[in-house]
């Protein structure tokens, strides 16, 4: 290992220890009147919570730990994610959920909008009403309404003014992370990738858990100028280049991304919204209502509850050009039904640039570990890697 290569990865062990900082200041601050939001998607605007002085935190359940608890409450056959999410919630397992002062959450998908109906009886809950459509002005008002409403929430849950000038800076604040881990994931275009797979998904995913955004971008700063000058075994141009799409990841659910790193490939770009899908919508600053500015960038998250949902093909068309992907993965947790149903475009999509494609259906128990390593190497075969 080169100098350089140890310094790299000594950064990304810094992302792993984000978290664990990120709880103790939490813990710290609260007894000062620090106030907490916990969010699970990526439509919540946080720079709204960041406006309010609160620090927003995500919640997704990413772990296997907590489903049996959340089915004897919610279905079995459902999506991992959202037994997860609510069965931290439920076994008061995540110190992050506990910490939080309101709950803030979107109709998504069906699962997720009555899992937050339920999940009410545990904490305070804001769900804002998501409409599905891009495009139509319909959907645009209603959204800009929503976010009226969660600002109004939140002014009265936590006895603040949400001023226009905060939200302002707000959207500077999260427009620059949002560059910074964009510039980061593109350095992956590089052959050799700059990072593997673990890696990628480590800052991506982690990044988002920070108390304080000031300190992350100056992490991502560090971290894009030391990923700029890794030295890379030449070996790894030969790694065949896989893009993976789907449904979110994180550490806990990354098998996926492990076991592509495992059998000799790399994970080089992911559009899932855990990766990529977001990192192209910034906020446009040059409006007069933060808020209307807002609306725009969140209603075009690709993410497939929304119907149709173009972008999220034109994003992965240009991906798997950029990224110059040799194949791609697909991959859908269990009883997901939007991104599975979404899953045929995408193959329809990839198969129509001639590249191999892997549809993958799995949860978070490591029980078709097997099974998906066997895929996987028999698609890495049939590419003659
Ligand atoms: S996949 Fe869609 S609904 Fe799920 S967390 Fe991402 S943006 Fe939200
Ligand atoms: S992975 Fe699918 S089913 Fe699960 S929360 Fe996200 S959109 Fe809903």
């Amino acid at each position: 290992m080169t100098a350089n290569t140890a310094n790299t990865s000594d950064n990304v062990e810094k992302f792993m220890d984000i978290r664990s900082v990120a709880l103790a200041k939490i813990l710290d601050e609260k007894g000062q009147g620090l106030k907490v939001v916990g969010i699970y998607c990526t439509f919540c605007p946080q720079e709204l919570v960041l406006a309010a002085g609160a620090v927003p935190v995500g919640l997704c359940g990413t772990r296997e730990d907590p489903i049996p608890a959340a089915e004897e409450v919610l279905p079995r056959n459902l999506c991992p994610l959202i037994k997860s999410s609510y069965g931290f919630a439920l076994t008061d397992t995540c110190p992050f959920f506990a910490f939080s002062d309101l709950i803030v959450g979107e109709t998504t998908c069906d699962g997720k909008k009555k899992m937050f109906e339920i999940m009410q009886d545990i904490k305070p809950v804001h769900v804002m009403q998501l409409p599905h459509q891009h495009k139509s002005p319909h959907s645009f008002a209603l959204w800009v309404e929503e976010i009226r409403r969660l600002r109004s929430r939140m002014e009265e849950e936590f006895n603040v003014e949400i001023k226009d000038e905060d939200i302002w800076k707000a959207i500077d604040l999260v427009n620059r992370e949002k560059k910074l881990l964009k510039d980061i994931c593109d350095l992956n275009r590089l052959s050799p990738p700059r990072m593997s797979g673990m890696e990628l998904l480590t800052v991506t995913w982690s990044s988002g858990f920070s108390h304080d955004k000031e300190v992350v971008v100056e992490m991502l700063e560090e971290f894009k100028d030391k990923l700029e000058s890794r030295e890379i075994e030449p070996d790894a141009a030969h790694k065949p280049r896989i893009l993976l799409t789907g449904c979110p990841v994180g550490l806990g659910s990354e098998k996926v991304v492990r076991l592509v790193d495992e059998l000799g490939a790399a994970v080089v770009a992911m559009e899932n919204c855990s990766g990529y899908k977001t990192l192209e919508l910034l906020t446009d600053k040059n409006g007069n209502d933060p808020v209307v500015a807002l609306a725009h960038k969140y209603l075009n998250i690709p993410c497939s509850c929304m119907s149709p949902n173009p972008y999220r093909m034109e994003l992965l068309d240009r991906m798997i050009d950029d990224f110059n992907a040799a194949a791609v993965i697909d991959l859908t947790w269990q009883a997901c039904h939007t991104y599975n149903i979404e899953s045929h475009e995408v193959k329809k999509l990839v198969k129509g640039k001639g590249l191999p494609f892997l549809h993958l259906e799995s949860d978070y128990s490591s029980s078709d570990e097997e099974s998906l390593k066997v895929r996987i190497e028999a698609m890495l075969e049939m590419m003659g890697k």
